[in-house]
């Protein structure tokens, strides 16, 4: 089916106009600050460059304000929404489209490898995602990319320190499991920030949109992606740790410095100061330690 329901669907009423029709409040605990200023709006989506051919899972459907831009450029889109009250204005508004499914519920608990499956393509993974969540949906993403090529690219709007955290090199402040996660696993660029003001009601911080195309092979080598996840996330637990600290409650003090002088890292050091490659060689040196 193609995205041929765009000319004759009439344009959605404003989140303003919905909330007001449906008695309804935004949801602090949900993340719900709707985006609506229709530029960025517009440039989300046309950063997702979108074709007839491609299927779209939306995180966080909202009021709309995206599903409905994505409906036209998509061939077929997946529209998730937790909040029941929601998911029902979504139906109401939109679910005559015949290249919409709605799903009501958490997104985690959507099986993205499962839908590219049934697809029988790697999809395109859009939201502007409630900061509740940020983290697991990155992590479930990059996840579902990297075992089963489920993903091809995904756009999301998270907050601007958040992108930061991602996209930081080693040894800055903001470098941590995420940013060592996020890079092995895909080229993870920053597309533009968003003021407070494009949103209802305006959050605290400033926005940014990213985009993360899966890298077909990890940025670091590795044999056991569990091992290098392991590693990464003992080391980062005590940041302020030196490594052969950090790494000894899991790996144990012997394999860890047997590990670590394999790798050629001065087992002084600290998870900050590793990039990317380094912990790629420890994971492979840990795995035969
Ligand atoms: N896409 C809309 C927009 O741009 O205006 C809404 C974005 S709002 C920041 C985040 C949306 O995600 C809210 O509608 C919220 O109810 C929904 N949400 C929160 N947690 C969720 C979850 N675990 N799974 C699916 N949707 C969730």
């Amino acid at each position: 089916m193609s995205g041929s329901a765009e000319e004759t669907r009439a344009p959605l009423p404003t989140a303003r106009e919905l909330l007001a029709r449906h008695g309804l409040s935004p949801k602090k605990s949900l993340g719900q600050n709707f985006l609506v200023d229709t530029r960025v709006q517009e440039r989300i989506v046309a950063a997702a460059a979108l074709s007839a051919e491609d299927v779209v899972v939306e995180i966080g459907a909202g009021l709309g304000a995206l599903t409905t831009r994505l409906l036209g450029r998509a061939g077929n889109l997946i529209a998730i929404e937790r909040d029941a009250r929601l998911a029902e204005i979504l139906r109401v508004e939109l679910g005559a489209a015949p290249n919409l499914r709605i799903v009501e519920g958490d997104a985690l608990e959507f099986d993205l490898t499962a839908a590219a499956r049934a697809a029988g393509r790697p999809l395109v993974v859009v939201g502007n995602l409630p900061y509740v969540v940020t983290s697991p949906v990155i992590f479930a993403t990059l996840a579902a990319a990297a075992g089963g090529r489920a993903v091809d690219r995904a756009i999301f709007m998270v907050q601007k320190e958040f992108a930061q955290r991602m996209l930081s090199p080693p040894g800055g402040r903001a470098y941590g499991r995420l940013s060592v996660m996020v890079q092995q696993a895909a080229l993870a660029e920053i597309l533009f920030h968003v003021g407070a003001g494009a949103f209802l009601p305006p959050p605290a911080v400033t926005s940014t949109v990213v985009r993360l195309r899966p890298r077909e092979q990890p940025l670091g080598e590795v044999s056991d992606g569990n091992l290098f996840a392991l590693v990464v996330r003992e080391a980062f637990g005590t940041r302020r740790k030196m490594l052969r600290r950090a790494l000894e409650p899991a790996f144990g003090s012997g394999r860890a410095l047997a590990a670590l002088a394999a790798a050629g890292i001065d087992p002084t050091r600290r998870a900050e100061e590793l990039s990317v490659a380094d912990f790629a060689r420890l994971a492979k040196a840990l795995a035969h330690a």
